[in-house]
Parts: C-alpha cells; sequence; structure tokens
C-alpha cells in the first residue's frame, strides 16, 4: 500500500522546500524504499510554462514533455524515480479538470464546491501522481505543497490532504512543516515565535506535524528545541534542525543523523534496511576536493535570477565533478556583451548560451557564438543557444546577411530558423502549430530521440542514437541546410521522423570542440553520472585552460 508523507511550509518562502523534500525522499530510498515526489502548486496557471522565468525561475521539463515546476528537477537529481506529467500540478490544473467535469455533467445535477469537489479532485491527482492502481504505484510519495501556511490559495489543498490523512488512517501518512527560526542579532538569540505561530495556523486548518524541520543560519540549540516541541506539540526528536551548508548534497545526511527518516518509517509503519548514504558521502568528498577550477562564461538574459537556469547551472556542477574540476560560472547579461565581447569573453575557459525566448539580448547572443567560434573557445550553444550559432554561421560564414529566426524578425531576408507547423509529440501524436497557436503546452515538448552521424563530435559523445528533452518552437530550416553545410557547418544529428535539425557543430579541423543542441540536455544531467555532453564541455574547458596556460 502506498504511504504519504506532506510537506508543508510555514513563516517564509524561499527556505528549500523543495530540496528537503528531495531529501527526504533520496534517504527513503537508500533504505529500499520505492519513492516519488509529487509537487502542488497553489497558482491559477495551468502550468508554469507561460511564466517569466524572473517570476517562477527555471521550468522543468519532464521526458513525457509536461513544463513543470523547478522542484521537478530537484527531485529528479536526488532520486531514482523519473517525473511524469502527473508528478506536478496546480490550482488551475484542478480547476481546469472540475470545470470540464461540470460541463460534461459528470456532476448530476450538484452544487459544484471547493469541498468536496475541489478537494476531492486534488485527492484524485495526488493518488494519480503517486502510480496509485498501477505497476507504478510507489511504496512512499511525498507530496510538497507550495506556498506558505496561511495562504489563501493554498488552503484547497491542506483541506484535502487532511481529509487524505483522515481518510487512510493515521499510519498511512504522515505531515512534515519547514519553518524557518530566525537569529535576531540585535538581540542574539533564536527566535521560535515564527514557529509557534505557524504551526498553530496549521493545527487551526486540522494537521498536527509529526516532524518540524527548523530552518535557520545555525544549528538549533537543545534549549530552542525543547521549547519549540512545549509549544508545538511535536515531540522533541521530531524538531529537527536544518542549518545553512554549503552544497545541497549535505542535506541528506543532515536530515537522517537527527532521525527525520526513522521517525517517518515509525510513523508510516515501515520495516526497511538501513539507510546507506554512501554516494551522497562521496558527492561531498568530490565537491570538497577539486583539483582545479574551470570558469564557465553563460550569456543569456534572465541573469539576474540565476534559478532560471538552475539546471545548466546543476549540470555544469555535475560534469565538474565528474572531471574533478570546480565549476565557477559567471551568468553575463548578453545585452551588455554586443561590441564588448572581447573584454568580457577573453579571460573563460569555455562559453555557454543557453535557452531563451523572444528577442531581447539575441544580437549579443550572436556576437558571442561567433566570438567563440573565431577564438576557437569552447562553445556549448543550447536551444537558443544553437539557434543563434546558426544564425552567426549564416551571416558571417555562408553568405547570408540578415539571417535570423523569424522569432526576432519575421521579414527577415534568410529565415534560417523558423517555426515548423506539424511535429509528432513524444506520446507519438502529431501535433500541428501556427504563429497565432496558444503559447501554453504547443511547443515541441519532452523526449524525443534523433540519429547521429558517425565520425561527429556528437556521435564520440552520444553514439547513435540521442534522446534529449525538447522546449522550443522554431527550428533549424531545411531550406538552408543544404548552404550551411556547404560552408562548413556540420549538421551531426536529425530527429527520426521529420528530421529537424537537432545538433549542429564545427569540424575538430576548424575548431576544439564547438556544438549547438536543439534540446535541452540540461535536464537529465545527474549528481552520480553527471551528463555525457556536460562532462565533455567541462573536459574541452579543461584542455583550453592547459593550452591557454601552455601558450602563455
Ligand atoms: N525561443 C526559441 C524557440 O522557441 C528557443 C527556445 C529555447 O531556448 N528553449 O524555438
Amino acid at each position: 500500500m502506498t504511504k504519504f508523507v506532506f510537506v508543508t511550509g510555514g513563516v517564509v518562502s524561499s527556505l528549500g522546500k523543495g530540496i528537503a523534500s528531495a531529501s527526504l525522499a533520496a534517504i527513503l530510498e537508500s533504505r529500499g524504499l520505492k519513492v516519488t515526489l509529487i509537487k502542488l502548486d497553489p497558482y491559477i496557471n495551468v502550468d508554469p510554462g507561460t511564466m517569466s522565468p524572473f517570476q517562477h525561475g527555471e521550468v522543468f521539463v519532464t521526458d513525457d514533455g509536461a513544463e513543470t515546476d523547478l522542484d521537478l528537477g530537484h527531485y529528479e537529481r536526488f532520486i531514482e524515480t523519473r517525473m511524469k506529467k502527473t508528478n506536478n500540478f496546480t490550482t488551475g490544473k484542478i480547476y481546469q479538470s472540475v470545470l470540464e467535469k461540470e460541463r460534461r455533467g459528470d456532476y448530476l445535477g450538484k452544487t459544484v464546491q471547493v469541498i468536496p469537489h475541489v478537494t476531492n479532485e486534488i485527492q484524485e491527482f495526488i493518488k494519480r501522481g503517486a502510480g496509485i492502481g498501477t505497476p507504478d504505484a510507489v511504496d512512499v510519495a511525498i507530496v510538497e505543497i507550495g506556498g506558505t501556511v496561511g495562504d489563501i490559495e493554498s488552503l484547497p489543498f491542506l483541506e484535502a490532504v487532511r481529509q487524505m490523512s483522515l481518510r487512510m488512517g493515521p499510519n498511512n501518512t504522515a505531515f512534515v512543516h519547514l519553518t524557518y527560526v530566525p537569529w535576531i542579532a540585535a538581540a542574539g538569540e533564536l527566535k521560535t515565535k515564527p514557529t509557534q505561530h505557524t504551526v498553530q495556523k496549521l493545527r487551526e486548518i486540522g494537521i498536527q506535524a509529526d516532524a518540524l524541520l527548523c530552518r535557520a543560519d545555525r544549528r538549533i540549540p537543545e534549549e530552542e528545541r525543547e521549547k519549540i516541541s512545549l509549544f508545538t506539540n511535536v515531540p522533541e526528536w521530531g524538531v529537527i534542525s536544518m542549518w545553512d551548508v554549503d552544497t545541497i548534497y549535505k542535506v541528506p545526511r543532515m536530515l537522517h543523523e537527527q532521525g527525520l527518516d526513522g521517525l517517518i518509517c515509525d510513523k508510516l509503519r515501515l520495516n526497511t534496511p538501513p539507510t546507506n548514504l554512501k554516494r551522497w558521502d562521496d558527492l561531498v568528498y568530490e565537491t570538497e576536493h577539486p583539483k582545479g577550477e574551470v570558469r564557465i562564461a553563460m550569456v543569456g538574459k534572465y541573469v539576474e535570477l540565476s534559478d532560471s537556469y538552475k539546471s545548466v547551472n546543476e549540470a555544469l556542477r555535475h560534469a565538474g565533478m565528474r572531471n574533478h574540476v570546480r565549476v565557477r560560472i559567471d551568468h553575463l547579461d548578453s545585452e551588455s556583451i554586443e561590441g564588448q565581447e572581447a573584454e568580457k569573453l577573453a579571460s573563460y575557459d569555455a562559453i555557454l548560451v543557453p535557452g531563451g525566448f523572444g528577442s531581447r539580448g539575441v544580437e549579443g547572443k550572436i556576437c558571442t557564438a561567433k566570438y567563440a567560434r573565431v577564438h576557437k573557445v569552447p562553445y556549448l550553444g543550447i536551444c537558443l543557444g544553437m539557434q543563434v550559432a546558426t544564425i552567426e554561421y549564416a551571416r558571417h560564414v555562408a553568405g547570408l546577411p540578415g539571417a535570423n529566426s523569424t522569432e526576432f524578425d519575421p521579414s527577415c531576408k534568410h529565415p534560417v530558423i523558423a517555426l515548423i507547423t506539424e511535429w509528432k509529440d513524444a506520446d507519438g501524436t502529431i501535433k500541428t502549430r501556427d504563429a497565432n497557436s496558444d503559447l501554453g503546452g504547443t511547443m515541441r515538448l519532452g523526449a524525443q530521440s534523433s540519429d547521429v552521424a558517425p565520425g561527429t563530435l556528437a556521435h564520440s559523445i552520444y553514439g547513435d542514437v540521442v534522446t534529449e528533452r525538447h522546449r522550443h518552437r522554431y527550428e533549424a530550416n531545411v531550406n538552408y541546410l543544404d548552404q550551411l553545410r556547404k560552408a562548413g557547418l556540420v549538421i551531426s544529428a536529425l530527429t527520426q521522423r521529420e528530421h529537424l535539425t537537432e545538433i549542429v557543430e564545427l569540424p575538430h579541423s576548424v575548431h576544439p570542440w564547438y556544438i549547438g543542441v536543439q534540446f535541452h540536455p540540461e535536464f537529465k544531467s545527474t549528481p552520480w553520472n553527471g551528463h555525457p555532453l556536460f562532462n565533455a564541455f567541462i573536459k574541452a574547458a579543461v584542455e583550453h585552460q592547459k593550452a591557454a596556460k601552455a601558450a602563455a
């Protein structure tokens, strides 16, 4: 039978609920349990696909093509279970489903209400996420509820999980509440009052926490833990301290050593083999003992919020560990690069242009791709980064001045990147679109496979077939491929069905390491193996650094 752990948050957001949930899942997985994570987002958007990265950080894409919250990226990086469409849903999605049912007449004339219709729908979605009734059913599903207790928006979610816990019985569900214990410098004290209040708020809703994860900038001493326990009705061993650490890989051990997984397994009556966190200890060792450092320039437009490129940042760090180097990433604003490439980019060991939408800053990215090509600096272009590399090559090498993407200039002379109108989706269905299609969920999304041309850089990385996740509307225009090829650009992978361009690169004779990919490899990188493309990119950065030092 599937058991559930509900993780709620109090006092303020951004305390690391995603990492805490993923860490608990990882510890339980190390005890031999089959685990998944589900994220409930209280906002009205049907999914985060249409939200600005400035507002919401990165949109994480699953194999089956769901555009999801970035916490799902943490989940996939922390546990073995892969995330699917059903692992993330929002208030908007719940209402969409309830309203569809209402229009179909499924409620048989009843007045449709938050309780029970919306709350029942939430429970159905949670069960679906846990795979109940399918061969994928897990032993434990950890359900992270977005937002903060006390928000109007998250109330139906909290009410739904309260009902679920009542229906399932006390030993089949557990509640973990993440709270904040601020250090007040003037008083020289940790303050427990906000925690007392948030737990009261939770109890008003009818939820008694089994464990409190108390975030603070330091360890919470015995005395404060006792006090918190007394005021919150949580036994003292359930009051767990979560202090600031320099790497997220330390969190699973931190929680385990204070007995969080033991407490959860007791509550849920789960008999398991002991915890084994060796792989986490190895990761911590690896991050703390690099043999060198490489500096990467990431030239994008959402640079103020590095969460916008969360998975790319993580993938670069994973690849650093595989190559035993620390990776320092500088996020450079593409708008400020144009005309100053030489000063701004000269000191880096490699350059990366990540994905992006809209025309702002595109010319700066094109200059960046040119700089990397001409100066033979390792270049990785991801999605838009591949498109700008193609535009740059068309303009400056293939003799196609004015080349552009129709996304940025619909009437450009040479639309080397253009909208495709029909493609096959991750689930095999044929999808069509035009310039007026809805923005939400209409992109080429999810995992698709392509054949890789032998003898190319891409082939040395991926072998014969590459399967990666997509999230974009525009594609390299087939009508220009021959011209680009003749000018020396190598098209090293094409999708199996539509023959869409997946990877472009420069031959080794011309450039040591220059590649652009239409997909998003960052979503499949894990701390354990890294990702072959990022591993190769960081390796190229290390080699570039060595060569530069030798030449100096
Ligand atoms: N804006 C481009 C497109 O829609 C690239 C998208 C991306 O980088 N994810 O095709």
